[in-house]
Formats: structure tokens, sequence, C-alpha cells
């Protein structure tokens, strides 16, 4: 089939460059489409070729293998990155490529308000739907993507577009049943405000998120989802408890701010930061019992692909 005559399908393309991690093997092929058509085209290509593929956004919660990945990645980080729109209503209708920065400085430009606790997440607007990226600050409720979306755009698995809503998506702590989706759109609920009101809460949000969170290293952010009901800490309470803050293997490092966050203290590998949770979920075991589930996708190396959003 003819693909677009702008559209790059790249070779062996480093997937570290491509993760906020930093770490990962190369893709065999590797794609940015920017807008539909090609979106929709090279999705044609993968269907009829065959090779499977894994759709990232920013890469801010995946974990890509040394060996890198044997199919087509497609990362979506400029795919139509600007389309952002208001409706009367106060409705807001961002793109999935659209990152969550950018999301929010429309936001305080345009006083709207809802989405302050998105602001310093560093994502994109589909992996954010796809993630249920939440946050919140003492003071503040806990606000998660579910609490804000109206509906998502989205290719099924039979390959047709959906429209989808709260009643028709099953959200969790840090996950959605969309694992088999690719989410083109979200649309979500703000209400009219003052520009200086959104800015206001923004700041705050990044001044707490700095107080708390270890930036000074390449991460994936919190590597394990909190065990909520099956323990009063969280997952970086219960790694410090069991005295792994500051634990280094090879290139990474459990900080030592923030026993959640596993860091690329310099040329980190992934079986590096797999040694380090397996050793995390070891003495969190041994010691409470609880077992640690990962918030982070870790993508598969070989075709039989687990963890992250595939479209076969
Ligand atoms: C320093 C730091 C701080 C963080 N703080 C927070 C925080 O406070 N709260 C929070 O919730 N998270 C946080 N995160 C984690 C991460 O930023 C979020 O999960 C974010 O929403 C992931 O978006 P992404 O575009 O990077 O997705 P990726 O990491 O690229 O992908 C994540 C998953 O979503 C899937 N996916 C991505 N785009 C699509 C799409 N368009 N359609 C279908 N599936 C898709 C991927 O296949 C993968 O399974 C943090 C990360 C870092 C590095």
């Amino acid at each position: 089939m003819n693909l677009p005559e702008d559209l790059l399908i790249q070779n062996n393309v480093p997937l570290c460059r491509y993760s906020t991690f930093q770490i990962g093997g190369p893709a065999r092929y590797f794609v940015q489409p920017t807008n539909r058509e090609q979106l929709l085209a090279i999705l044609e290509f993968q269907k009829l070729e065959g090779i499977p593929s894994v759709i990232i956004g920013r890469g801010s919660n995946v974990l890509f293998p040394d060996e890198g990945y044997p199919g087509l990645v497609i990362s979506l980080q400029k795919f139509e990155s600007d389309h952002v729109y208001f409706d009367s209503d106060g409705t807001l209708k961002a793109s999935a490529g659209v990152s969550l920065f950018r999301l929010s400085a429309i936001c305080q430009e345009k006083g709207a308000s809802g989405l302050e606790f998105t602001c310093h997440i560093p994502g994109t607007v589909g992996g954010a739907v796809r993630m249920n990226a939440g946050f919140g600050r003492p003071g503040r409720p806990y606000l998660e993507i579910k609490d804000v979306l109206e509906w998502v755009t989205a290719i099924g698995p039979d390959q047709k577009l959906h429209r989808l809503t709260c009643d028709n998506i099953v959200f969790g702590y840090r996950t959605s049943n969309l694992q088999d989706y690719l989410i083109l759109d979200a649309t979500f609920r703000t209400k009219p405000s003052e520009s200086a009101k959104v800015r206001e809460e923004v700041r705050a949000n990044f001044a707490y998120r700095n107080s708390v969170q270890d930036l000074r290293y390449p991460s994936a952010g919190s590597v394990f989802k909190n065990p909520k009901m099956a323990s009063r800490f969280s997952s970086g309470q219960l790694i410090e408890k069991v005295g792994l803050k500051g634990t280094r293997i090879g290139g990474a490092m459990i900080s030592e701010k923030h026993g959640n966050f596993f860091l690329n203290v310099g040329g980190a590998k992934a079986s590096d930061v797999f040694a380090l949770i397996e050793l995390a979920k070891a003495r969190v075991r041994d010691q409470f019992g609880i077992e640690l589930d990962p918030e982070i996708k870790i993508i598969s190396p070989s075709i039989q692909m687990l963890e992250a959003g595939v479209l076969s």
C-alpha cells in the first residue's frame, strides 16, 4: 500500500530517546504520525503487514527493555499536538498528542479551571486518559482524569471509531480498560474562572510536587501503584520501611527522597530497574505480606506483548 509521502517510518530507533527514563534499546520500526491521515495509514499498513505495534505518548510511564522492541512503535507525541478547542458550554477537546503542559498553559490563559491537577504531569492527553492520571495535595481533593472526562474518541480493537463516556470506560487507580483502544482525543469539563486563580492553583501544585517528587534524574515517576486497601502506607513508605531508599543497582537507584521514584542516575539499563523492582517487591512481600503492583508499563521485548496498549 502507498503511505503518505510525508510519513517517515524509521528503522532501529533508540527508544531511550522516547522515554523519560532514558532507557531502552532500539525499535525495529518507529513512526511519529502528526495527523489522522498519517495515523490511519500507518494502522492500515501495520495490519496488512501483520507487524506487532505499541502506542506511546511521551513515554513518561513506560520502561522499554534493553533488547528494544521487535515491532513498530507508534509515538503520538507529535500527533495533532496543538489541537485544543473550547466549546461554548465550557468543554475542552484536546487531541491525544497534546502535552499536559500545553493544556495547562492554554487553561491558564483562558481562565478555565478543572485540569490544574494535571499541570505538572509530563505526559500526553492520550497517556493520561489511558492511565487515569491523578494528583492531589494536602488541603485539596485527590482528582483523577475520570473526574473531569466527558468522553473520548478512540479506535477500538474492531478498528472502528468509538465515542466512549465514563459510563463505558472502567477506570481504576492509575489504570483503565482502554488497553486495546487507540485514543484519538478526549473532551473534558472545565469551569470558567480567572487566569490568575488558575495560575495560582497550578503554582501551588508545582510547589507541592517539587517538594515530594525527586526530579534530579530521569525517571518514569512512581514505579508502583499505592496498595490502597492492603496497607495504610504508600508504596514509597513501604519501600522506605524495608530500608531500600538509596539502594543502587548499576545505573539505577531508588531515590533517597521518595521511595517510589527509581532514578536513572547514569547509564541505567532496564535490567538494573527490573532488579530493583524485584528487590523491592521481595522485601515488601517478606516484611509486610503485600504484593507491590507496578504502575509503569513494562514493554515486553518479545512479540508476545504484555502490558502496554497494543493493536494487533
Ligand atoms: C517526574 C514524573 C512525575 C509524574 N507524576 C505523575 C502524577 O503526579 N500523577 C500521575 O498519574 N502520573 C504521573 N507520572 C506518570 C506519567 O506521566 C502519567 O502516567 C502520564 O499520564 C503518561 O502519559 P504518556 O503520554 O507519557 O504515556 P506513555 O508513558 O507514553 O504511555 C503510558 C501507557 O498509555 C498508553 N498510551 C499512551 N498514549 C495512548 C493513546 N493515545 N491511546 C491509547 N493508549 C495510549 C501506552 O501504550 C502505555 O500503556 C509522572 C511521571 C514522571 C516521569
